[in-house]
């Protein structure tokens, strides 16, 4: 049984708007949003005096176990990065570091107000114990490449999901790396185990410019319109980046329901460039956020990711009144919860899970409070997260992890690292 929760006397982000709030938490889910009805009887009460509460975060691409590679290959080149500094450590890390990474970006996100992530990671095993060890939501997908070795991934893939799927805490897609990593009868291959499991598609598409030219020289088209044709977008499907999009694309993205993870910190770290976000919101696109990995960002803040979000189309399109920081909140929570297929997610409303992080606002970088929303996306810096519920538990309190020894994580990933 989980403790009935009563955040009282504070405010809170609810349909887009800040509301006067006293919310009660009953089996993991939101009783009532204007206070304890009758017959609650609170197992805790948190004072929400100065404090906003907001939906948990929804980090909608990410690769966690790769917040081993922070700061490790800054400043070279792409294909330095991949080839030369990250695969190399990639194809020696173990089940375990894996583990301790993942840990490491669990705390890193609950602590900046996530609480739910959409992982794509390279070894079987680890991924989803660390996300319940840390008591986050997770969406999470073993990384699928067609070369040799692709059933093998595919196997894998199947025993994870099958090990996870009566747990409601973790939701398992398949995740086809990317068309420059699997060929066509391996996408086919993919298509078909989804059709049979009901897993939902989470790839990488139109990243970078190179991916688009190998694309037309190999198939006469975009990526988009590659995979569109094949027909991988019949079943529901999560692409992270799509930077590089004509107008055709925007056109078969929005057509196809195919949501977009939009990482704007990771396309320019890598130098990759900037998704035409403001383009496809006005095509009727589901654009969610997502850090990427931290060894491409360099941290899992999402409030680090949503002013990159709000910033970027006003200088790329030369125009103020575009990509409303709203809507870009609307993206870090509402649109990624509905890019995963996670029901009651996403917002705070009766009835829906209690994932809440509550913020401090008690701090000079957000005074004076003209537009709270607004404040959340160009001021706030994520250190305001103070207390973080998932699916009614608190996982974080004052800012110390509850379920998690946190020392022990920072000493095994030092231990990891001191080897590299
Ligand atoms: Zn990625």
């Amino acid at each position: 049984m989980k403790e009935n929760i009563l955040i009282k006397n504070t405010k809170a982000l609810s349909g887009g708007q800040i509301v006067e709030a006293e919310i009660a938490v009953q089996d993991g889910a939101i009783l009532s949003m204007t206070g304890a009805p009758e017959g609650f009887v609170a197992d805790k009460v948190i004072d929400g005096e100065g404090k906003l509460c907001i939906p948990g975060l929804v980090n909608a691409h990410t690769h966690v176990y790769m917040s081993l590679f922070r700061n490790y290959a800054d400043d070279v080149a792409f294909t330095e990065w991949l080839f030369d500094r990250v695969l190399p450590k990639e194809d020696a890390m173990s089940v375990e570091d894996a583990y301790w990474g993942t840990l490491l970006g669990c705390i890193e996100m609950i602590k900046s107000g996530t609480t739910t992530f959409c992982d794509m990671y390279p070894i079987a095993g680890m991924a989803a114990e660390a996300s319940r060890k840390a008591g986050m939501r997770a969406v999470v997908s073993r990384g699928l490449t067609g070369s040799e070795g692709g059933e093998r991934r595919i196997a894998e893939a199947l025993g994870e999901w099958e090990k996870w799927k009566h747990d409601p805490m973790v939701t398992h897609m398949l995740a086809p790396h990317a068309i420059y990593t699997c060929d066509t009868p391996f996408l086919e291959r993919v298509m078909q185990v989804s059709d049979e499991t009901g897993m939902l598609i989470n790839t990488h598409l139109s990243e970078s410019e190179k991916e688009i030219a190998d694309c037309y020289a190999q198939h006469g088209c975009s990526p988009v319109e590659y995979l569109a044709k094949l027909g991988l977008f019949d079943r529901k499907t999560l692409a992270a980046h799509c930077v590089h999009l004509s107008e055709v694309d925007i056109m078969l993205l929005a057509e196809k329901g195919v949501s977009v993870a939009h990482n704007p910190k990771s396309n320019l770290k890598l130098a990759n460039g900037i998704a035409p976000v403001k383009q496809m919101l006005d095509a009727g696109v589901n654009v969610c956020l997502g850090t990427d990995g931290a060894g491409s960002n360099n941290t899992l803040n999402m409030f680090s990711e949503m002013n990159f979000a709000c910033l970027l189309p006003k200088g790329v399109n030369k125009q103020g009144d575009v990509v409303s920081a709203k809507s870009v909140l609307q993206m870090a929570t509402l649109n990624g919860a509905k890019a995963l297929s996670l029901e009651k997610v996403g917002d705070l409303q009766v009835g829906w899970r209690a994932d809440i992080a509550i913020l401090d606002l008690h701090r000079p970088w957000l005074y004076p409070m003209h537009d709270m929303a607004n404040a959340l996306c160009y001021s706030a810096n994520g250190t305001e997260v103070e207390t973080v519920l998932i699916d009614g538990e608190i996982v974080m309190e004052q800012g110390k992890m509850t379920l998690i020894d946190e020392e022990e994580v920072y000493a095994n990933v030092a231990r990891i690292a001191r080897d590299w």
